[in-house]
């Protein structure tokens, strides 16, 4: 940041100009004649400052030694003119240098505190719902089974009484394990069906937030101290 330092028109208080920003300090009178209208450049990068002459004709110290350009210290005695004002330095810097926000550090932030208590009959009710679903599943592979092998024996006495066996055979087989299969795969879906289901309502309490925790049992959940995603706090009671 650059700031422009010189003399005010008429009322002859310190005129500053910092990034399209005028401002003026002191009483009117204070500056001599002898500090120019634009006299000296102020320049902060960060911790560094230095000042530079803005022409020749103009009479800058630091320190008491005459400069044209210097690196300084915010502690200098920066004087301009031959009557050697003092430059209010410290001032200046304080009022152009952005103001520290004071963030609250995540300690003294308030984290909201959410129940995870109300999860664990969504869990029972999600885990009872899958154990249905898989035992249905091994019921129904079990009938399918079953159903292929009456098929084949029925083919096999039909090819006793001499009607055409292969074709039966054939046709009984694939029938049976296609409807399998395609019970399999409605059952795959309602499983599916049935995460996504949790997904919805087996999440981070935070309503800002419905991070879905996914298939973790709850009574390992219930030891979760905190969201990962907005980071509040929980507790199983
Ligand atoms: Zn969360």
């Amino acid at each position: 940041m650059e700031i422009i330092i010189g003399r005010e028109e008429g009322a002859r208080r310190l005129h500053c100009i910092a990034g399209g920003r005028e401002f003026n300090l002191g009483v009117a009178g204070s500056v001599p004649i002898s500090v120019s209208r634009k006299h000296c450049k102020l320049i902060i990068n960060g911790e560094r400052l230095s000042i530079e002459n803005l022409s020749d004709l103009n009479v800058t110290f630091v320190d008491g030694n005459q400069v044209f350009s210097k690196v300084i210290t915010a502690n200098s005695q920066v004087q301009l003119g031959k009557e050697k004002y003092n430059l209010p330095l410290k001032e200046i810097i304080g009022l152009v240098a952005p103001k520290k926000t004071t963030k609250p550090s995540k300690q003294e932030k308030e984290v909201p505190v959410f129940s995870l208590a109300p999860l664990e009959e969504v869990w029972n009710e999600y885990n009872r719902k899958k154990l249905e679903l898989q035992l249905e599943n091994e019921k129904e592979a079990k009938k399918q089974k079953r159903k292929i092998g009456m098929r084949i024996a029925v083919s096999g006495l039909m090819s006793l009484c001499g009607e055409p066996v292969l074709g039966a055979l054939a046709g009984g087989v694939m029938g049976a394990s296609m409807m399998a299969s395609s019970n399999n795969e409605s059952k795959a879906v309602q499983l599916r069906k049935l995460d996504e289901e949790l997904d919805k309502v087996y999440k981070c309490p935070n309503p800002e937030c419905g991070c879905p925790f996914g298939p973790i049992p709850y009574n390992r959940l219930k030891f979760k101290r905190k969201c990962p995603n907005c980071g509040c706090k929980y507790t199983a009671d």
